[in-house]
């Protein structure tokens, strides 16, 4: 354990990690069902590497709690559980895939929002605490996150030479 003086930011800093340890346990529950529902090539691959990346997240926040001499688990996170509860009910809104897709990234980069703030945050603690190598996994994580979320954008916005989701959401025979 990296030790030192400040007690409260500590604890503080322990109920986040363990706060983020089941915020990732639940959304790798999720992201079978999310890559399950999904149409979309290339959000379906993303989805793919997004649960890859969420399950490796976990190994990494254990190793963060094992450098702060914790154990990661003991909180549960309500906010992970409110977005979750949300992202679950988007299929009752949609009647065709590709509006389907959008709220999939929608709810997607929602839970990304959570993930920047929760580890960009965690990551300034621990480096205010002196806990170096637990702030640079830490960052790494949040920097990880960031990718996702601006992925997401590209899949939802697309490119130069291909729609997105948003564009093939709202195209003429998607219409109502
Ligand atoms: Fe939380």
């Amino acid at each position: 354990m990296e030790s030192d003086m400040n007690g409260s930011l500590a604890d503080l800093l322990h109920e986040q990690l363990r706060d983020l340890h089941d915020a990732e346990v639940q959304y790798c529950r999720l992201l079978p069902r999310m890559i399950e529902m999904s149409t979309f090539g290339a959000l379906r691959d993303f989805l793919i590497s997004t649960d890859q990346q969420t399950h490796e997240n976990l190994g990494t926040l254990e190793q963060v709690c094992s450098l702060r001499g914790i154990s990661p688990s003991g909180v549960h996170c309500e906010a992970m559980e409110g977005l979750i509860r949300e992202a679950r009910r988007s299929p009752g809104f949609t009647v065709d895939s590709a509006t389907l897709d959008a709220a999939i990234i929608a709810n997607a980069q929602r839970i990304a929002h959570y993930e920047i703030a929760g580890f960009g945050t965690a990551s300034a603690f621990a480096r205010c605490l002196n806990s170096n190598k637990a702030s640079s996994l830490l960052a790494r994580l949040a920097d990880e996150a960031g990718a996702r979320d601006q992925a997401l954008t590209k899949i939802a916005l697309g490119g130069w030479f291909e729609p997105g989701v948003n564009q093939e959401a709202a195209s003429p025979a998607n219409s109502h």
